[in-house]
């Protein structure tokens, strides 16, 4: 794979990178996509699955369905995308990663300045939001006893502090994303770019002048307005910047 100059001369030490994730970052770690081979279950869509409605319908499916996908995210373990990610986050003073991802595991490879758009497969709420209880915290039981899990506060059903299809996400957490589009390189990696507003921290980056770069395998909707564009996978293209940059 050919670097560009423009590209390693673009992450120089004071740059302001923004690198955005997608489920392919962890396709390596065997954590399956959405829209990739292994991704489905009992061959339901997650678009069946991943909705307040569907929640609301059988809130036990859908916690299988989590409980499945926390007990596979568990056996998993970051790949060298995860580990060069989080060597920059803590080497560039200027660097924010924005994610897709609800697995963990950029946290688990020790990433700084996270920004999780779509929350997290290891956070859990109250369904009813009950007053006593906060609106999101950590709860790590794989596999749960129980399912749905009960609210520890109301004994009513938990559910995954996940943002599902059709919510919305949370407003400062959208506001710093949008923040961190505007700087000098920006990544995205790993992801489909249909999945909105995710995939419109390009455009905002572009229109800031921040340089683009895209890793992926597949071409995908933002691929022909791409500066840089790697065809491989994240696993791969990261560690080669990351060998480029160190030899210079
Ligand atoms: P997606 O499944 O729609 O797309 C994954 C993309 O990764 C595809 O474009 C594919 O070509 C690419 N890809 C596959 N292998 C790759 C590799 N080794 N390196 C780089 N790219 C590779 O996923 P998405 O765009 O993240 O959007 C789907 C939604 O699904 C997100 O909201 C996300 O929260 C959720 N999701 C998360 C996980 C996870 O946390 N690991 C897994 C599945 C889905
Ligand atoms: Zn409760």
């Amino acid at each position: 794979m050919t670097l560009p100059d423009r590209l390693l001369r673009a992450l120089c030490p004071d740059a302001r990178i923004t690198v955005l994730t997608g489920a392919g970052v962890s396709a390596a770690s065997g954590v399956p996509t959405f829209r990739g081979p292994g991704g489905l279950w009992r061959n339901v869509r997650p678009e069946e699955l991943a909705t307040p409605a569907a929640f609301a319908r059988d809130p036990r499916l859908v916690w299988e369905w989590y409980d499945w996908r926390r007990q596979k995210v568990a056996a998993c373990h970051p790949n060298p995308a995860h580990d060069v990610i989080a060597a920059w986050s803590r080497r560039f003073p200027r660097f924010t990663l924005v994610t897709q991802n609800v697995d963990g595991l950029h946290e688990r490879a020790g990433t700084r300045h996270v920004l999780r758009m779509h929350g997290s497969l290891w956070d859990v709420g109250c369904w009813n939001a009950c007053r006593a209880a906060p609106r999101r915290w950590r709860d790590d039981t794989v596999p749960f006893a129980a399912l749905p899990p009960p609210c520890p506060h109301c004994g009513r059903p938990l559910r995954p502090g996940v943002v599902w299809f059709g919510e919305a996400l949370d407003e400062d957490i959208l506001q710093h994303c949008l923040d961190a589009a505007d700087c000098d390189v920006f990544f995205t990696a790993g992801t489909s770019s249909v999945v909105y507003p995710a995939a419109g921290l390009l455009d905002v980056a572009r229109r800031h002048g921040a340089l683009t770069v895209e890793i992926n395998p597949d071409d995908t909707p933002s691929s022909a307005g791409i500066d840089v564009r790697l065809a491989t996978g994240a696993e791969i293209a990261f560690v080669e910047i990351e060998r480029a940059i160190a030899q210079r």
